[in-house]
């Protein structure tokens, strides 16, 4: 079966989204995102664009010609969020700040604050549904990860669609590409010529994701299908939380406890 077949399925099987909600789809310059772009305008959904220049020098700036490329050829409306004019500092120097204090990966830094940024913006663009570009092995991976570390509870709030999570100001977030191999988006990617950069991001080094890949690679794709199986039948039997999201005291965003994640990172 071809992508964008599987993505259709998915979006009807698991209601993700439909034509009259406007999604606001995060692309970060990279294949997965993309093609989540590409699909779900090819599909006729309502959709624009963001980008974060994460100021991180060249790398950065190929990511933003490669999203400014697609959406000009597609005819997409795309916001760009230039990180280091908005936040007084790049990306890279929020994170070096952050592990003086902190012993954390790069990308665990980076994930919480762009989720962050994604959510704010997306809110402030009255976007109904905000779309990534998480695919069937980071899904894997990451409820592997989580049964590593001993809590697969926390992969309850994954799937397609976030659930647990209802809250005016969380603005859920869908993986079109949640059934879809990265090998797969990968050969669509290229086939389809699309304005991708195919480097990996300069700061992703040493994460325990990457060791968790390295895993991987030795998985076949029953096995990697397999491990989402699992997810899946677990997921339908932990109970939705009836937990009260809580506004975070410093900066007013959606967090479990009474600052959020972003704000725990930044603050120190
Ligand atoms: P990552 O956390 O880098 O694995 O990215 C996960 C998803 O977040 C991507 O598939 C994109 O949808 C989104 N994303 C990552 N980086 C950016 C960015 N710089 N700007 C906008 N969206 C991004
Ligand atoms: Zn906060």
């Amino acid at each position: 079966m071809n992508i964008q077949t599987k993505v259709e399925q998915t979006i009807d099987k698991y209601k993700i989204c439909n034509k009259k909600e406007k999604v606001l789809v995060a692309l970060s310059g990279g294949k997965d995102s993309t093609i989540v772009g590409y699909l779900l305008h090819k599909l006729g959904y309502n959709i624009e664009a963001f980008h974060i220049n994460l100021g991180l020098g060249p790398y950065s700036t190929r990511c933003e010609k490669a999203v400014k490329e697609l959406c000009e050829d597609l005819g997409i409306k795309l916001y760009l969020y230039d990180f280091t004019k908005k936040q007084g500092s790049s990306m890279c120097y929020v994170r070096s700040a952050v592990q003086s204090k902190k012993s954390l990966k790069n990308c665990a830094i980076c994930g919480v604050i762009k989720k962050w940024i994604i959510n704010k913006e997306a809110r402030r663009l009255k976007a109904d549904k905000i779309a990534t570009g998480h695919h069937l092995d980071d899904e894997a991976q990451t409820f592997y990860l989580n049964i590593l570390k001993g809590a697969p509870e926390l992969s309850a709030n994954s799937g397609p669609i976030t659930r647990n999570i209802s809250d005016k100001k969380f603005i859920p977030r869908i993986k079109p590409l949640f059934y879809i191999f990265e090998k797969d988006i990968r050969a669509f990617a290229k086939k389809n010529n699309l304005p991708v950069v195919y480097e990996s991001c300069p700061c992703a080094l040493d994460s325990y994701r990457i060791q968790i890949r390295k895993i991987f690679e030795k998985f076949s794709d029953k096995e990697k299908l397999n491990i989402i199986k699992n997810f899946d039948k677990l997921q339908s039997k932990i109970k939705k939380s009836d937990k009260k999201i809580n506004y975070c005291e410093i900066c007013g965003e959606p967090a479990r406890k009474l600052i959020c994640k972003k704000c725990e990172l930044v603050k120190i």
